[in-house]
């Protein structure tokens, strides 16, 4: 880390400037409040710059800035109003800047000034100019602010400096020059690709407004009239380099939001217009195939329709969508995000499209989704019954459906595995768990694991002889399976027993799921009773 003296014998400025410096943490800094203490600091030190008060009150004189210039350290003066005739008199090639210590927007300045030359040392910048002394002028100032600089004497020079120098960050030109002048050696950089963006200050005598816009429109980027004035080049060779920063800060960070953000833009019909680098990572898609198609493209199947009417509704309201999305990827795989979805307005308030950003949250679904999933079926698990049912059933009431809860259980299975063992009884599991997943396969059915060889089944909105028909066909494709089973009498295949309920709503409406339970379980009983391989109703 570069360090950094900051000298002053007023506590209150050290400390604004101190704290302004700690906040950025880029330098360490140093601090004295007389001459005896700064000589003391450098002789154990190598200071990247001194920021410095002129007068001390042991150094009335501008020995302090002497101080600096014999220890060839580049300072920048803390002035005040009544410095102004000191300055006048003073003629130090190591100064520089001057920054007025009046204000704290002032001392904010010598911290954006300090950053802007740790930015810009040993940069190259190239000074075209026919007349020698002239040019060792130019570059002895741009020498101050820790530049790299190369001088030419004409533009022909200047290309072939150009051509074979490709890290030269700035071009200073004189106007005039023999051979080509600097309106025509600006467009010979602004033509070759390699130099195109680079920037150009022009220096002329002749003060012709005509001249100038000419320099303008052909791409200089700033001009300066002749004489020179060492302060108003400083500061316009500062000014371009800061702005230069102000761009590559804000490429850097846009680097960084495009490759780790999960964003995208849609027109108002949920056209993709934008996608961030992170979106297509996750989604597996290139940038080519997600624009100008339809959001739809990553909708995934599992999600319910009433969640995409719900954020439609909210988002084309002008109002703010939050919510978790599961998201379908291009190999057919998923990925869970935590999205905010916005609508853009133009100045009349009209929505001219939305933009979203998402969060990746498919680590902590994947670990839920882990917990309510039976390891041996990949159905869901008695937790997740216990969890959901409740919400089920409300739901049900609230759209005023029929709905069942259906229990089976596994015929004589004990026997099963104590004839075919226990791996060929979890096949047996396996199958049967599929075939009721093929059996139950709408969107709002849900199918279970609650024990080791019973399963449940939670169904809505269907009426009666529905629901009795697809029990019936339940029934039917487990014994379709025909996986045998000789002690399962008397169709020595595997089946499984049934209790239904069948629940029409408005009377039943504080039903606890307790009771459901305990219901389908006596049915179930009664089916095995009768034979098993049948099934029971109750209709409530
Ligand atoms: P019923 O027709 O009356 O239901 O008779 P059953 O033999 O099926 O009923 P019971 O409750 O007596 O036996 C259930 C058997 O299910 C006992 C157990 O070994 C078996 N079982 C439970 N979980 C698993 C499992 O995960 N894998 C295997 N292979 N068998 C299991
Ligand atoms: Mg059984
Ligand atoms: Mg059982």
């Amino acid at each position: 880390m570069k360090k950094i003296l900051l000298v002053d014998n007023s506590k209150l400025i050290i400390n604004v400037l101190e704290e302004l410096f700690l906040e950025k943490n880029n330098f360490e800094i140093y601090k004295a409040k007389t001459l005896n203490e700064v000589e003391q600091l450098i002789l154990s030190n190598n200071f990247f710059i001194a920021i410095s008060n002129l007068v001390l009150p042991d150094a009335l004189n501008g020995e302090l800035l002497d101080t600096f210039k014999n220890a060839n350290i580049p300072t920048i003066v803390l002035s005040s109003k009544i410095d102004d005739s000191f300055m006048s008199n003073i003629d130090n090639l190591n100064i520089i800047d001057y920054v007025s210590k009046d204000s704290i927007h002032g001392l904010e300045n010598v911290y954006d000034l300090a950053e802007l030359l740790l930015y810009i040392k040993d940069t190259k910048v190239l000074v075209v100019e026919d007349s020698n002394v002239v040019a060792q002028q130019i570059k002895a100032t741009l020498e101050t602010l820790f530049l790299k600089v190369k001088t030419v004497p004409n533009g022909d020079e200047a290309l072939n400096e150009l051509k074979n120098n490709k890290d030269i960050s700035m071009v200073i030109s004189d106007y005039n020059m023999p051979k080509m002048n600097g309106l025509e050696l600006t467009r010979a950089i602004r033509k070759d690709k390699t130099t195109s963006s680079l920037p150009i200050v022009i220096i002329s005598s002749d003060n012709n407004p005509q001249q100038r816009i000419k320099l303008f429109k052909n791409g200089a980027n700033d001009y300066l009239n002749k004489p020179i004035l060492e302060e108003e080049l400083k500061s316009k060779v500062l000014d371009t380099f800061s702005n230069i920063k102000k761009i590559e800060d804000i490429q850097s960070f846009n680097k960084i939001f495009d490759e780790n953000i999960i964003t995208s833009s849609t027109d108002i019909k949920g056209n993709i217009q934008t996608v961030s680098k992170a979106f297509c990572k996750i989604s597996g898609y290139e940038k080519e195939e997600l624009i100008g198609k339809s959001h739809n493209i990553v909708r995934h199947p599992d999600m319910p329709k009433c969640l995409y009417e719900e954020l439609w509704n909210t988002i084309t309201k002008g109002q703010t969508w939050k919510g978790e999305i599961k998201n379908l990827k291009k190999d057919g795989t998923y990925y869970w995000v935590k999205a905010v979805i916005e609508p853009k307005f133009n100045r009349n308030g009209d929505i001219t499209g939305y933009f979203a950003i998402r969060e990746d949250i498919s680590d902590k679904k994947r670990i839920y989704e882990l917990s309510i999933t039976d390891g041996l079926t990949s159905l869901y698990n008695r937790r997740y019954f216990n969890d959901t049912a409740h919400n089920f059933i409300l739901e049900s009431v609230r759209n005023n459906n029929t709905f069942a809860f259906i229990l089976l259980d596994i015929d004589n299975f004990k026997k099963y595995n104590d004839t075919y063992g226990h791996q060929d009884g979890d096949d047996v599991l396996i199958k049967v768990a599929n075939s009721l997943k093929t059996t139950f396969k709408r969107g709002d059915d849900q199918v279970f694991r609650l024990g080791g060889e019973e399963f449940g089944v939670l169904i809505s909105s269907k009426t009666k002889l529905n629901i009795m028909d697809l029990v019936e066909e339940a029934r039917l494709n487990i014994e379709k399976l025909n996986i045998k089973h000789e002690k399962n009498t008397p169709l020595s295949v595997v089946t499984a027993s049934f209790g239904t309920l069948i629940i029409s709503l408005g009377n039943n409406e504080n039903i606890k799921v307790e009771d459901i339970y305990k219901k389908a379980d006596e049915q179930l009983y009664k089916a095995k009773e009768n034979g098993r391989n049948k099934i029971e109703y109750l209709e409530l």
